[in-house]
Order: structure tokens, then sequence, then C-alpha cells
């Protein structure tokens, strides 16, 4: 079994109600493949970055099993940055800067294992890039999920329209399935978008949770209700690792299977919420993951 994580591996600055974080490491590849590593260990990852990033941030990633083969590392060039504010109700934040620096002109070319991937998640990142990765797997992988933003949808959605109709399972948030859609309602949404060729539809509402659309059926997975949340930078993309890690590790396509990897993909983003940057979800264990994925059962348990 092989996961197969592409997306940015980056620098954010981060204010939130809660204090500064200043080029703290960030990128949804990174949260990706760090939340998917507490689930299965054959974790490849497709990224670039310039020579300023941390040698060290790269060596934990290893530590965690993640194969670096496909990062490409580019002497003299800048990585991405980003730097957010967040609002008082955190669900909303400005994107102040966006550099993309030595993402410009990322040629994602995989290794040869990498081309034969049973999972794919294909972070946030440029749809073009997205699509030339999947133009390069060999063999068709058991699932390919593939998380986007708004800032795709403003500056390429045409690309990105063409790289969701060779998807499984697309993760967008509330605003951005209103983007994509053009409609308002998120049921309305999610229909609509299931006829532009994923199967499966996740939407992401931040602390209201998640929920999961297939054909006529909706599932809804609550966000677990935090006394603090310091910053919920790449919660998205940690829900996405944990979601597609547990998949991977139970090598469960199904729909049933897909409703617990919403809950355990949950679990995960609550960790990376409680700390700044990938703090929070840096040394868990077992035993906390499995504690906290059985709050959400708890939660979610009523006798009627
Ligand atoms: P999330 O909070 O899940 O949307 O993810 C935030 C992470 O995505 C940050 O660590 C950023 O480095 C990264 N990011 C921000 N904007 C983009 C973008 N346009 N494309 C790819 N990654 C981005």
């Amino acid at each position: 079994m092989s996961l197969l994580t592409v997306g940015t591996v980056a620098f954010d600055t981060i204010e939130t109600p809660h204090g500064k974080a200043e080029m703290v490491i960030g990128g949804a590849c990174t949260y990706i493949s760090i939340a998917a590593s507490y689930f299965t260990k054959n974790i490849q990852l497709s990224a670039v970055v310039g020579d300023d990033f941390p040698a060290k941030e790269l060596d934990y990633l290893k530590s965690r099993g993640v194969d670096l083969e496909g990062l490409q590392i580019k002497k003299g060039e800048k990585s991405f940055f980003w730097a957010g504010r967040y609002h008082t109700n955190m669900n909303h934040r400005d994107t102040l800067v966006t550099d993309l620096n030595v993402l410009a002109n990322f040629d994602p070319i995989l290794p040869a294992p990498y081309c034969n991937a049973e999972y794919v998640m294909l972070g946030n990142l440029t749809p073009d890039i997205q699509m030339q990765v999947l133009d390069q797997l060999k063999a068709k992988p058991k699932l390919v999920v593939l998380d986007t933003m708004n800032f795709w949808m403003n500056v390429a959605m045409d690309s990105l329209k063409k790289v969701i109709a060779k998807v499984d399972v697309l993760t967008i948030n509330d605003e951005e399935a209103r983007q994509l859609s053009g409609e308002y309602a998120l049921v309305k949404a999610a229909k609509v978008i299931l006829t532009m060729g994923p199967k499966y539809l996740v939407i992401k509402k931040g602390e209201h949770g998640a929920m999961l659309f297939h054909q006529n059926k909706m599932f809804y997975a609550p966000a677990l209700p935090l006394e603090l949340v310091t910053d919920p930078t790449g919660a998205g993309d940690t829900f996405a690792g944990g979601f597609i890690g547990y998949i991977a590790k139970t090598g469960d396509t199904s729909y049933e299977n897909m409703k617990r990897a919403l809950i355990y993909g949950s679990a995960m983003a609550s960790f990376c919420v409680e700390k700044f940057s990938i703090d929070g979800i840096k040394g868990l264990t077992q035993e906390r993951i499995e504690r906290r994925v059985q709050r959400f059962k708890e939660m979610m348990q009523v006798s009627l």
C-alpha cells in the first residue's frame, strides 16, 4: 500500500486573536503527510521547496516515515509563502500574502515508484500541477482525493474543473462549494458538484464539522467543540490527511468506511487547531487519537 501526497510545503505567517506566528512551517502537503503518517507508513511526497527550508523539518517528515525522494529542493530559490489573518470568528480569514516563489515553476516529476501509488491525495496546489501528477500515474489508483481553495477558483477555474472531473473525492469548504456550484444551499451545491465528476464530496464547515455527499446520501460529522482554538491553519489539510490515511490503512473505499474516515479526519483536525503551525499534530500517540475518536462517538450517540 502506498499513499502519494502532493501539495505545498511552505512558510506561513499567521495572525489569530490568540497571537502571531511568523515564518512558521506550513503548507498543505506538510499537514497532510504528517496527519496521514499516524495511519500508514508508506507515504510518498511530491512537492518543491527552496533551499531556505530548514533541513530539520525535512528530517522530521522522514522520521514520520514520509519518503522525500519526490521533494525537489531548488538552490537559491525561496519556498512558497502564505500569510493570513483570522477574524474573531475564526471560520473567516483574510489572505494577506500568497508568494508562489518556487511553486511558480514547479514541474512535479514523480519518481518511478510513485507512479503506482494506490491512494493519491492531491493537496491544495495549482490545478495544472495536480493534473500533471495524475497524468504520470501508470495504474488507476484505488482512490484519488482532491483538495483545493477559493484562490484557485479565482485564478484558474477552467483548469480546476478539468482536474475535478478526474477525481473520486473532492474536499472543499462551504464557501468554496457555493462558489464552485453557483448554489447557496449546500445540499443543492453538492448535487451540482457531484455532476462535475467526483463520486464523493466532502464539504468542510470549520468549527461546524464536515459533510459527506454520495449519490442521494448525506452524512454529517460534527467538529469537536474545543475550549480554545489557537490557530485553524491547516485544519482542512490535516482533516484530508487523516481521512485518506484512515482509508489507506483500512483498504476500504466504501461510503460506510468514508463515514468513519470523516470522524478520524475531524479528530486529527481537532488536534491541529489547538496550537500554531504543525505543533498540534506533532508527537501524537495512537492512544490519544483513539481517545479523541471516542469523544466524537460519545458526542454523536443518542437513544431515541
Ligand atoms: P488550510 O488552513 O487547510 O486551508 O491550509 C493552510 C495551508 O495551506 C497553509 O499552511 C498555507 O501554506 C497553504 N496555502 C495557503 N494558500 C495556498 C494556495 N493558494 N495553494 C496552496 N497552498 C496554500
